[in-house]
């Protein structure tokens, strides 16, 4: 079996989508390549940002909980998402950015830390890998200062061994250093770092709902019968019409998935030039569309903050 390619996207819960896609779109200068509904409730959105293209790796979705109230994360949750940056620079470009936009900033050596409107952590990293810069185009952030997908989630959880040996055993990952694992496959890579805390997280706006591992769709029963090996309990393969996935909780709380890299993409449903322009719906859910569309939350046009010519 070849090894996981990283992260493949990372899902959190919003309860106000429309700052939500000001904030993702328009600030960080992400793509809003697929805006679909949540295939387990379709009376609500599920939102995704990442690169021109939607790769794997770059994707951080929303599910739109409406009234969900603000959440905080504790054990058997990811408390940080961590993005690459090209450079120092881009780190200067990101402080000023956020700043004048009333984001709090704490920068570091090599790093700069925020949160989004809903409290959730992010993290923006130089780039130590040679992986291929996952970055969209926008009109406000430069594209020497894109974001280039993840590098890293930073995760909660009460007992360290169980949660680290899954990776280590059953999952392939490797141990860069104390409580910091990397999956590195093939295409590119990506890491979980732990940390120990006995808080009590609570779900809701601003928190992960799950994080995806990107895994070849030949080999994705595979990876699914080895979870079942290692005691754990995962769903059976569903085809989520962009990609498949397999859900499990690992053993110190937080949901996994693991998502095809080569399914069939966000560009399986409209022209990779007008992705997330238009509400798309699986086809399972295109005959409810009359009855789904009114009900969703009006959202800003994200195409006025993007250049208007396609990339020559
Ligand atoms: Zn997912």
């Amino acid at each position: 079996m070849r090894a996981i390619d990283g992260i493949h996207h990372i899902t959190l819960i919003t309860g106000d989508a429309r700052r939500n896609v000001d904030f993702y779109a328009r600030v960080l200068g992400l793509r809003l390549t697929k805006k679909t509904v949540n295939q387990d409730d379709p009376s609500v959105y599920h939102l995704f940002y990442a690169d021109e293209h939607g790769s794997p790796g770059a994707d951080i979705t929303f599910f739109e909980y409406p009234s969900a109230q603000p959440g905080r994360a504790g054990a058997g949750m990811i408390s940080r998402v961590v993005h690459r940056v090209g450079s120092d620079a881009a780190l200067d470009f990101w402080s000023e950015r956020l700043s004048s936009e009333g984001v709090e900033v704490v920068r570091e050596p090599g790093r700069l830390r925020f949160a989004d409107p809903e409290g959730m952590g992010h993290e923006l990293a130089v780039n130590q890998t040679g992986d291929e810069p996952l970055t969209a185009r926008s009109k406000e952030v430069p594209a020497e200062f894109a974001l280039q997908g993840f590098e890293a989630a930073h995760a909660l959880v009460a007992d360290l061994t169980p949660s680290e040996s899954l990776l280590g055993e059953a999952l392939g990952f490797s141990e860069l250093g104390e409580h910091d694992w990397q999956a590195r496959g093939e295409h590119r890579g990506g890491r979980i770092v732990f940390e120990q805390s006995n808080e009590r997280g609570i779900p809701g706006a601003g928190t992960v709902h799950h994080i995806a591992w990107s895994v070849d769709r030949a080999e994705q029963e595979q990876w699914r019968q080895r979870v079942t090996d290692a005691g754990l309990h995962p769903t059976p393969i569903i085809d989520r019409f962009y990609f498949e996935s397999v859900y499990f909780r690992e053993p110190g709380g937080i949901l996994y998935e693991l998502a095809t890299r080569d399914g069939a993409g966000f560009a399986a449903d409209e022209p990779p030039e007008a992705l997330g322009e238009k509400l798309a719906l699986p086809p399972r859910f295109e005959p409810l569309r009359a009855e789904i569309e009114p009900r969703l939350t009006p959202l800003p046009d994200t195409t006025q903050w993007r250049p208007a010519s396609a990339p020559g």
